[in-house]
């Protein structure tokens, strides 16, 4: 534009009114849709020649989601199945209720020796199940009393 400053208002005016007017070049070529046009296009773009067309939520996809998600609640299933901390937890709560009760129960006191400790008292099992948390299953005993029958030792 090394002329430009050499143009007379009289040129300017007439480029303006060229580039304005039908003269512009790009006249008539201005990117206007219809609203037709555009749904159309809308379309276009939702079909076959949308890149993920054809690529999303097919079958296959979702059935290899639905995969995943079994895989994922199979693991937690597991977990919850094999579940350590629950079961154990669940148990240990029986056990300490099956404790409190059957100390409570024989008065914190030795059921072979008759000594009475509030602290060092163990709960046998009688018929030696540990699961068997049940109450008439339960008898207190002192540590050394539990220990010398050795019956705690086992199963
Ligand atoms: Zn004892």
């Amino acid at each position: 534009m090394a002329n430009y400053s050499k143009r007379t208002p009289e040129q300017l005016k007439a480029m303006s009114e060229r580039m304005s007017g039908v003269n512009n070049p790009m006249y008539g070529k201005r990117v206007v849709y219809s609203p037709e046009e555009c749904k159309r296009r809308s379309e276009r773009q939702m079909g076959e020649n949308n890149t993920f067309y054809g690529k999303h939520h097919t079958e296959e996809t979702k059935a290899r989601w639905s995969d995943i998600r079994s895989e994922r609640v199979g693991e937690q299933t597991n977990h919850w199945k094999g579940g350590t901390y629950v079961k154990n937890h669940n148990s240990s709560e029986r056990r300490f209720i099956f404790r409190e009760e059957v100390i409570k129960r024989d008065n914190n006191t030795c059921q072979m020796c008759g000594v009475q400790n509030e602290k060092g008292m163990h709960v046998h099992h009688i018929d030696l199940d540990n699961s068997n948390n049940d109450i008439n299953n339960g008898i207190t005993l002192c540590k050394y009393c539990h220990e010398s029958t050795g019956l705690h030792k086992k199963k």
